[in-house]
């Protein structure tokens, strides 16, 4: 039997046991994923813990993605995130680490049939899923303008994504109006019912996608589709960043279906 995991702390609430384990289901395979609760500077020892048990593979969550790249031979795109959420660990060589939290942003809004080429798109949030929202998009040859809070991040992480630009939340009024793509990386609309973005900057030509996915339907996503906007909910980028392991571990396409049925039950 393989056994995968997910390191982070805390774990108790993760989805990913249940979207993992129906598709290990769904194509008979005999595996378990199981979740690891490391204490918060330990990474790097669950990651030499989890190659000696012999473990398959590992997420990892907060607050651990950013020091396993440390633990790892890190691909270049998650070097270039500075984030690590995904390990595997090959027989002839050391554990390597990949950020699949970037192919859940592009699968997503694939799926939803956004064209990415050329695109306008604007990240709002400079932080892990920010980061890697921005290089993804910058990848699929979007242009990229990064807004945050703390505007010396968005600035940051601007000059380090070709082409993009960055500047304060408060200059989302000349930005939005025309952009084809906006993706809330912050996690504005989790705790309360608030929002990152105005809603009178949203239109119908715009596609949201919200990372966050606790709740499902965030204010962000019902003043988008009151805008006549295209909406993607933050599970579908969870999904994606789960299939996306789950096809690096396996070698094989993930059923995606019977994952998002697994979650989506969770969910709502
Ligand atoms: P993080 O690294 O801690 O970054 C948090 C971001 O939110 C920062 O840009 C921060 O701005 C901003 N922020 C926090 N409170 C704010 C407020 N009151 N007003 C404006 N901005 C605020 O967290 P993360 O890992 O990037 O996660 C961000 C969200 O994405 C969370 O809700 C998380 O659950 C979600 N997420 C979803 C997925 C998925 O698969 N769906 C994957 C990863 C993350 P400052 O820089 O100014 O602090």
């Amino acid at each position: 039997m393989d056994v995968y995991g997910l390191i982070g702390n805390p774990v108790g609430h993760s989805l990913s046991p249940p979207m993992h384990e129906a598709g290990y289901e769904a194509l008979g395979l005999d595996a378990r994923y199981v979740t690891f609760e490391p204490a918060p500077d330990d990474a790097a020892r669950a990651v030499r813990g989890a190659a000696a048990l012999g473990v398959a593979g590992l997420n990892v969550t907060i607050p651990f993605k950013r020091d396993v790249p440390e633990a790892v031979e890190t691909d270049p795109l998650a070097e270039r995130i500075g984030a690590v959420n995904t390990v595997t660990f090959p027989d002839d060589g050391d554990p390597r680490g990949y950020n699949t939290d970037a192919a859940g942003v592009i699968r997503a809004l694939e799926r939803h049939g956004v064209d990415l080429d050329g695109a306008d798109a604007v990240v709002v949030g400079a932080g892990g899923a920010g980061r890697a929202a921005a290089f993804a998009l910058a990848d699929a040859d979007a242009t990229v303008h990064v807004a945050n809070r703390t505007v010396e991040r968005a600035t940051e992480l601007a000059e380090a994504v070709p082409g993009a630009t960055g500047g304060r939340l408060d200059g989302l009024d000349e930005r939005v109006p025309t952009a084809d793509v906006l993706v809330n990386a912050t996690s504005v609309g989790m705790e309360a019912d608030a929002t990152p973005v105005p809603a009178d900057l949203l239109h119908a030509d715009l596609t949201v996608l919200d990372a966050v996915y606790s709740p499902v339907e965030t204010r962000l996503l019902r003043d988008a589709a009151a805008m006549g906007a295209t909406t993607v909910d933050g599970a579908w980028m969870l999904l994606y960043q789960g299939v996306a392991a789950f096809e690096r571990w396996t070698g094989t396409d993930a059923p995606v279906d019977a994952m998002n049925a697994a979650l989506r039950e969770r969910l709502e």
